[in-house]
């Protein structure tokens, strides 16, 4: 990242001191376009404008560094005697220079050294040639990107299934071959044994024989060239589905999350679908129908060589406009892509939160939601089949001229004698064999570009980047459960810090209980320690090896997770609670469940351990659910606990029975606890306070109460908000 403003030399001049970081933006508060720079000298912060000091502040008197996202821009603002004055607004690539700017400036207040600017890496990424946004977590600019690259590998995915291939290209060949003999037949039939009135009728009956063999040949080869045709194109689409179904398990939280889902769903089911499609009929097709038009082609130039010059006259413009025409169109069916996958999205969202919608009764808003969704893509497919309808006509048209120059062309060469009937008509057979094929080649671009947008748009995701990866030498650790924070920082946006300088360490089987305002950042530390993302800066360690050099799977098979909203999976209680162990034995899960104190609810229901509870297991109560993931961790056995508000919500009597079945889980493992009511961490043997993202207090319950600091205060508060709802 560049920390030198390109106009170094005016603002030396206008400061009469070097800055020691300085960066340019480029729109005024209003937005306007400003020649503006922002710089840091050893003491204050300095902003110019055009040709004049309009902002200068003290370093020390800034508290903090605000960088926001807007609407295709950012902004910068600090915040000084608590009240926050924005500074600057720049175009969106800026954004992460200057919220590294504001981490350099806190890193200088926080200890009196001016960092070099680190190498933190732009999430911002802009593509050097359009300078448009690249999307997150993607090198590809889909606007500059050569769509073909996409179908080429989809070609080079189609090769591994040659076989196949090869035998339904050839059969499809064979086929069309054999259509062309039939012309041919044709012809000699009219002229060696009609047009001259042959009494001999025998010759005539061996080649009708013939004319019917062909029927039967090709029905052969018809039945050969689906099989192996639908062979390739299922197994390439199944392909494609696994690898990006397996990408997305293997995409960090961070990844995954930033696309919704009906979107992934989309790229699985219904790109690859299309994909799937065009291997099996157009590029297929295209290959048979480009070697047999040269077939075809050749045997014409053979027959009359100036009549088929003169047929093909029109062809190298209708193909340049095709070129032409696909540029255009390619655009188009990205926009209907887009809509359509906005429309799929907000269906599933739809249809995932649909105990909030009739709860809240807001169907004919999300029925309106959806309709508006749904209308944007079907007007974007209305436009771009309006301008396909257009110009397929035109294209059409263009090729067809050639067919009209051969009928007064050829007609006047029957008159003078030059060309016999029969070959005048085969020679018409012929023309309407090459027209069929071009006609369908200028529909391709319509096709072509729906897959190529479809094959992009799934390569996307395969061709991401991890940023959560196991690196090389990863080991696979055998957790005893010391967990240590060391100066780790951590933002979901570069810009935005959520954790500030977290440093702890925590003994094996100690519970830690978290406790902060909502939105500090509590969830966040649980994230980082299943390393569901990794720190922005500092290191995290297990039994002292940092969580990145050991394997996600190892790591994630010795945490397990108790989590406020439990998600069960279509299936039996067996099928859910065997996910945390799918190998584990009846007695195993049995035992598990005991000591969840699940066991007798199980029983009481009609299939017990076998009893489906169908969609996110409607069929159970929060405790209930809670009791299932408790027996799932039990049945794990862990060495790190994660609970993250496990009884919130719960009456009493559930609670005891939660309480209990925690009280036994936790018992000598290392266990990080967030809970609601700080009453349930009590038996913490440490609290972390967090307040604003950093650490402000640890202690014990008693240590905390006694030091009359934020945990007791933010304990009085509860206790008064608990005695106001019981006087109510
Ligand atoms: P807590 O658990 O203390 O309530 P969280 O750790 O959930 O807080 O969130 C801390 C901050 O991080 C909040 O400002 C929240 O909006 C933000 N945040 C949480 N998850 C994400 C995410 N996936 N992407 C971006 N920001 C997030």
């Amino acid at each position: 990242m560049q920390f030198t403003s390109s106009r170094l030399e005016e603002v030396r001049g206008l400061l009469g001191c070097e800055p020691v970081y300085s960066l340019d933006y480029n729109l005024d508060g209003r937005g306007n376009p400003v020649n503006g720079v922002c710089a840091v000298t050893e003491t204050e912060l300095v902003i110019l404008e055009n040709d004049a000091v309009t902002f200068r502040c003290p370093l020390s008197e800034i508290e903090e560094f605000v960088t926001d996202q807007l609407v295709g821009s950012g902004s910068l603002a600090i915040v000084r005697k608590g009240e926050t004055r924005q500074l600057c607004i720049f175009t969106q690539d800026r954004l992460n220079a200057f919220a590294e700017l504001g981490k350099l400036v806190e890193y200088h207040r926080d200890t009196g050294v001016f960092p070099d600017p680190g190498e933190a890496e732009d999430e911002v990424v802009i593509c050097p040639k359009c300078g448009s946004i690249i999307p997150e977590g993607t090198n590809i600019c889909f606007r500059c990107e050569k769509k073909g690259k996409y179908l080429g590998r989809v070609i080079r995915l189609s090769l591994k299934y040659k076989w196949s291939l090869i035998f339904s290209v050839a059969a499809t060949a064979a086929i069309q071959l054999l259509w062309i003999l039939y012309p041919y037949l044709q012809g000699v039939i009219i002229d060696d044994y009609i047009t001259p009135r042959n009494p001999d009728l025998r010759p005539l009956l061996a080649l009708l024989g013939g004319f019917l063999l062909i029927p039967i040949i090709i029905m052969v080869m018809e039945i050969v060239n689906e099989r192996c045709t639908a062979k390739v194109s299922m197994s390439v689409g199944r392909d494609l589905r696994e690898q990006l179904f397996r990408k997305i398990q293997e995409q960090s939280m961070k990844s995954i999350t930033k696309r919704p889902t009906g979107e992934q769903i989309k790229r699985i089911s219904s790109d690859t679908e299309k994909v799937q499609q065009f291997v099996a009929v157009y590029g297929k097709e295209a290959v048979v129908r480009i070697l047999s038009t040269l077939v075809i082609l050749t045997v014409m130039l053979l027959m009359n060589w100036k009549l088929t010059i003169l047929v093909l006259i029109p062809i190298p413009f209708a193909l340049w406009a095709v070129k032409a025409i696909f540029k255009r169109i390619r655009g188009k069916y990205e926009l209907v892509w887009n809509h359509y996958s906005q429309s799929e999205s907000t269906l599933h969202d739809i249809l995932s939160g649909i105990l909030v919608v009739k709860t809240y009764g807001s169907e004919k808003r999300e029925i309106a939601h959806y309709s508006e969704y749904s209308d944007r893509f079907a007007k974007s497919m209305y436009k771009a089949d309006r301008y396909w309808s257009i110009v397929f006509p035109i294209l059409t048209f263009l090729m067809t001229i050639g067919e009209y120059f051969y009928l007064y062309f050829g007609g006047q060469q029957v008159l003078i004698g030059a060309l016999t009937l029969g070959e005048l008509l085969r020679f018409s057979a012929y023309i309407s064999m090459i027209y069929g094929p071009l006609r369908w080649v200028i529909q391709l671009p319509r096709y072509v570009a729906e897959c190529a947008v479809s094959a992009g748009k799934i390569y996307e995701i395969i061709d991401e980047k991890e940023d959560v990866a196991d690196r090389p030498h990863s080991v696979d650790l055998d957790v005893r459960g010391q967990v240590t924070f060391d100066h780790v920082n951590f933002g979901y946006k570069v810009y935005k810090p959520v954790l500030k300088d977290i440093s702890f360490q925590v003994r094996p089987g100690e519970m830690i209980g978290i406790v902060g305002p909502s939105g500090v950042g509590k969830s966040t530390m649980i994230n980082l320690i299943m390393r569901l993302y990794d720190v922005s800066s500092g290191s995290i360690r297990i039994d002292g090896t940092d969580i990145r050099d050991i394997s996600q799977n190892t790591l994630r098979s010795q945490i397990g997770v108790v989590l406020q909203e439990t998600y069960l999976f279509e299936g039996t209680v067996l099928d859910n609670i065997l996910y945390a162990k799918p190998d584990a034995t009846m007695d195993e899960v049995v035992r598990a469940a005991k000591i969840a104190n699940a066991h007798n609810f199980i029983c009481k229901m009609p299939n017990a351990y076998q009893e489906y509870i169908g969609n996110k297991g409607y069929k159970l109560s929060g405790g209930e659910k809670q009791r299932i993931a408790i027996a799932r961790a039990i049945l794990r056995d862990p060495r790190i606990l994660i609970l993250d508000e496990a009884t919130a919500s719960l009456d009493t009597e559930t609670e005891k029975l939660i309480q209990e079945a925690l009280a036994r889980l936790t018992e000598n493992r290392t266990t990080f606890a967030i809970a609601h009511r700080l009453s349930t961490l009590r038996n913490a043997d440490r609290l972390i306070v967090l307040d604003k993202g950093r650490i402000v207090e640890m202690g014990t319950h008693e240590e905390l109460l006694r030091h009359k600091s934020v945990y007791y205060n933010l304990v009085m508060a509860q206790r008064q908000t608990s005695k106001l709802s019981k006087e109510a």
